[in-house]
C-alpha cells in the first residue's frame, strides 16, 4: 500500500502536466475558433464538431451554436449529441439518427444528412452535416467521429421555392385556362403512357347546339356554361375518370382500367345529369357522346377518329344520346 502512494513531487509533476494540457486545449479551441478557418469566406456557414462516443461528449467550434442564436456562454461546457438532436425537426429526427446508426455499423462510408434544426428563437435552419469515424480503439470499435456542418438555409429556400414554382408551372401546363380541366397536351401524354396490361375506355362528348347559346346569351355566358358543365362532370366522375378539354365545347373523359360496359352506365348518368342540370347561366344544355374501349394497338389519331365518328353518329341520331 505504502508503495502506491504518490510522492509529493510526482503529484506536483502531474498537476503541472494537467495545467499544461489545459492550456494546450484552450489554445487549440481558440485557434479553431479564430484563425485559419475564420478567414475562409464560407466560415459564415461553417460549424465543426467532434463526438467522443463512449463518454458522449461533443466538442464544437462556437459557430456551431452561435449560428443557432445561442451565446457561447449559455451553452454548457460539457454537452452530448442530444443538445443538437433534440432540436431537430420531428420529420427529420429519425432519418438523421438512422443515418448515424448506419455509419457506425459500417453500412455507410460517412454520416451525411440534410435536416432542419431549431434555433433559439424557435425558427428552423437547414443544415448539411457530414462526418466520419476518425478514431477506432484497439478492437476496431469506433471511439470518435469528426464532422462539419453548413447552414444551407438560403440554398434550401431557393430549392423549395423552385420546386413549388415548378409544380405550379407543371399544373399550369396541363390545365385548360377557362375550365381548369386537363388540356389537350396532357391528354396526349396520358394516352401515350397508358398501361398496356389494363383495359381502358375513352369517352368524347360535345355540347349540343352550343353556338345557339353564344348567339342568344353572349359569349361570356357561353364561357360560364362551359365552366359550370365541366365542373359538374368533374365532380360526378370524381376519381374514376379524367376530364380533358379537347377544344371548344368538346371534352374527353378517360376511364383507366375500366371496361366499356361500366363506362356506358356512368356516361348515361352523366348525360342525364347534364340534361337535367339547372344552370345558373342559361336554361338547359345537352351533350352527345361517343365511347370506345381503347385498343392498345391503335395510334392516338385512330383512337380519336373512332370516338369522333361515334360522337357524330350520336349527333345524327338526334343529339343528347350515347353511341358506342
Ligand atoms: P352541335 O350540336 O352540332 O355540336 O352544334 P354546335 O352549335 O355546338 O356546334 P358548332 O361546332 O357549330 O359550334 C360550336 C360553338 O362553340 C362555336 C363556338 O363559338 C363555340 N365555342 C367554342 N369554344 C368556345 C369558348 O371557349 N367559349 C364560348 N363561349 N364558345 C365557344
Ligand atoms: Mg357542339
Ligand atoms: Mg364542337
Amino acid at each position: 500500500m505504502e508503495n502506491n502512494k504518490i510522492s509529493k513531487s510526482d503529484f506536483e509533476n502531474m498537476k503541472k502536466r494537467i495545467d499544461e494540457l489545459e492550456v494546450l486545449v484552450d489554445e487549440l479551441v481558440k485557434e479553431r475558433n479564430s484563425t485559419e478557418l475564420t478567414l475562409l469566406p464560407w466560415i459564415g456557414n461553417l460549424g465543426q464538431w467532434q463526438w467522443l462516443i463512449k463518454s458522449n461528449q461533443v466538442f464544437f467550434n462556437e459557430k456551431k451554436v452561435t449560428n443557432l442564436g445561442y451565446d457561447i456562454n449559455e451553452v454548457p461546457k460539457d454537452i452530448g449529441f442530444e443538445f443538437f438532436t433534440e432540436k431537430l425537426h420531428k420529420d427529420d429526427h429519425e432519418m438523421v439518427m438512422q443515418n448515424m446508426r448506419d455509419h457506425l455499423m459500417g453500412k455507410r462510408d460517412a454520416y451525411e444528412v440534410e435536416y432542419r434544426i431549431k434555433s433559439k428563437d424557435g425558427t428552423y435552419k437547414w443544415y448539411y452535416d457530414r462526418g466520419k469515424i476518425t478514431k477506432y480503439d484497439e478492437n476496431n470499435n469506433p471511439i470518435m467521429l469528426s464532422g462539419i456542418v453548413f447552414d444551407i438555409s438560403k440554398n434550401k429556400k431557393i430549392e423549395v421555392d423552385l420546386k413549388l414554382a415548378n409544380e405550379q408551372l407543371k399544373e399550369y401546363l396541363i390545365h385548360d385556362d377557362l375550365t381548369k380541366t386537363y388540356n389537350r397536351r396532357y391528354f396526349n401524354e396520358k394516352i401515350s403512357l397508358l398501361d398496356k396490361n389494363k383495359v381502358s375506355t375513352l369517352v368524347l362528348f360535345d355540347l349540343d347546339h352550343f353556338k345557339k347559346i353564344n348567339d342568344e346569351f353572349g359569349h361570356d355566358v357561353g364561357d360560364k356554361v362551359l365552366v359550370e358543365i365541366s365542373s359538374k362532370i368533374k365532380s360526378l366522375i370524381d376519381k374514376k375518370g379524367l376530364l380533358f378539354r379537347w377544344g371548344g365545347e368538346e371534352f374527353f373523359i378517360l376511364f383507366e382500367d375500366m371496361k366499356l360496359k361500366e363506362v356506358i352506365s356512368i356516361t348515361e348518368e352523366l348525360r342525364k345529369t347534364i340534361e337535367k342540370c339547372p344552370l345558373k347561366t342559361c336554361e338547359q344544355v345537352t351533350a352527345s357522346f361517343g365511347i370506345v374501349q381503347i385498343n392498345i394497338d391503335d395510334n392516338i389519331n385512330t383512337l380519336i377518329k373512332k370516338t369522333d365518328d361515334l360522337m357524330y353518329k350520336a349527333k345524327r341520331a338526334g343529339r343528347n344520346c350515347i353511341k358506342f
